[in-house]
């Protein structure tokens, strides 16, 4: 028999949950999702469910299944393997008229649940004709091409519009730290829907050797003029080409937001009425500590983290960052844009009381494949970078977090 396929609107609608297992606690987040007002029947719960419950996101009967638990149901999903309690629940379920699913034993079961991937406003759900495991194959196929934009989510590109007829938007999207695997599932998403894409240099190569050709890609590094200058020029580029009505991905390394300059481009898009959204990035200063083994804190050794940017040496008439009082810290510094003044760095902290044995990292293009890095300590780190000849783009991260995965080194 084949089936009908169907999408439920649940929102506001009751649905019966007879289970309080990992099952039920696989199924409730779909339903809350879609807005259902879930019911959950079992004498326990997990942990999880029990947080929905105290939540006041499910409503729980801490009892065994009754009949009456179907009043003002609209679907009932069985998640018990108990095959004799879920035949009661069938039992009850069908003069009711209340579609019954059950996770136990799917031939008798009235509804099926299909396996889905969701991509923004698309849900894929695939039915495998009674096998889950062929379903599970196609979904899965289905949204690898989804996901990396060889099968479009978005509109078809809009026809050339003259300028100001139709409004595009800007969507600035962090890159993450260099693997081109480390973008966000929905930046990487919303960079397929791209038709103007404004890459900045330390963005992931391989990210944009994706890019169809009909993307028109806008290399940020190689504009012309000062900084503040290419930065207006940016911001000018990214409301224009939106206001021709093309969707404009702001792609930058790292997050948008941690010494991006992705601020100056989100108001610069509001000022010019063009919409604008954000997509956090996962940023250098977790990664890259994390890619040389160093987390930026650990349970015992680090409870803070700070990240700084020094571009500017202390003391710099426009530094914005109090270095005395960043050597004062126990916790974990971690230094972007630093290398250029890593010894007046070191040095300020020195002086200010940051002893020179602390250990340091210093790790330079993390995630690619042309990541380096080495391990120092406050007092000599500036010599050995030198030695070593590492550049920019690198982390400093300082603390002794640089040691805490290292068993040898108590
Ligand atoms: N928005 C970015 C940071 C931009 S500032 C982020 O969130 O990561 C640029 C600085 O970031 C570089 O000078 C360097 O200090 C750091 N950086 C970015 N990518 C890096 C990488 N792959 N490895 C090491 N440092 C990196």
């Amino acid at each position: 028999m084949n089936l009908y396929p169907l999408g439920l609107r649940l929102a506001g609608r009751r649905v019966l949950v007879v289970g309080g297992g990992t099952v039920a606690t696989r199924r409730v987040p779909a339903l809350l999702d879609a807005g259902a007002d879930v019911l959950v029947v079992s004498p326990e719960l997990t942990p999880t469910l029990h947080g929905l419950v105290t939540a006041g996101r499910v409503d729980w009967r801490p009892r065994r299944f009754e009949p009456a638990d179907l009043d003002g149901v609209w679907l009932a999903q069985v998640a018990v393997d108990d095959a004799a309690a879920a035949a009661e629940v069938s039992a009850a379920a069908e003069p009711r008229r209340v579609f019954c699913v059950r996770a136990d034993d799917r031939t008798e079961a009235t509804a099926w649940t299909p396996a889905v991937t969701r991509h923004g406003p698309v849900t894929v759900a695939v039915l495998g004709g009674g096998d889950p495991q062929r379903a599970v194959r196609v979904r899965d196929a289905i949204g690898q091409r989804l996901a990396d934009g060889s099968i479009p989510v978005a509109d078809p590109a809009p026809a050339p519009a003259s300028a100001g007829s139709t409004t595009g938007r800007v969507v600035l999207i962090g890159a993450g730290p260099g693997d081109p695997e480390l973008i966000t599932v929905k930046g990487r998403r919303l960079l397929a829907e791209a038709d103007v894409v404004v890459a900045d240099r330390l963005v992931p190569g391989l990210l944009l050797d994706e890019l169809p050709a009909r993307v028109e890609l806008i290399d940020a590094a190689k504009i012309p003029y000062g900084p503040a200058a290419a930065q207006e020029e940016i911001n000018r580029i990214l409301v224009d080409r939106a206001r021709t009505g093309a969707t404009v991905v702001r792609l930058k390394g790292g997050d948008p937001y941690v010494f991006g300059r992705g601020g100056e481009e989100l108001l610069a898009c509001v000022e010019a009425g063009v919409p604008v959204c954000v997509v956090p990035g996962v940023t250098s200063s977790i990664a890259a500590p994390a890619a040389a083994g160093v987390p930026v804190t650990h349970r015992g050794v680090a409870h803070e983290f700070t990240v700084v940017s020094g571009h500017l040496p202390p003391g710099h008439r426009l530094s914005l960052v109090d270095w005395p009082a960043l050597a004062r810290l126990r916790g974990t510094l971690v230094v972007l844009m630093g290398l250029k003044n890593l010894s007046a760095i070191t040095d300020t902290l020195l002086t200010n009381g940051r002893s020179g044995d602390t250990p340091v990292a210093v790790v330079q293009e993390a995630t690619t494949g042309a990541e380096r890095a080495l391990t120092s300590t406050l007092a000599a780190v500036a010599g050995d970078v030198v030695a070593a000849g590492l550049r920019p783009p690198a982390v400093v991260v300082v603390g002794d977090v640089v040691h805490a995965l290292r068993p040898d080194a108590g």
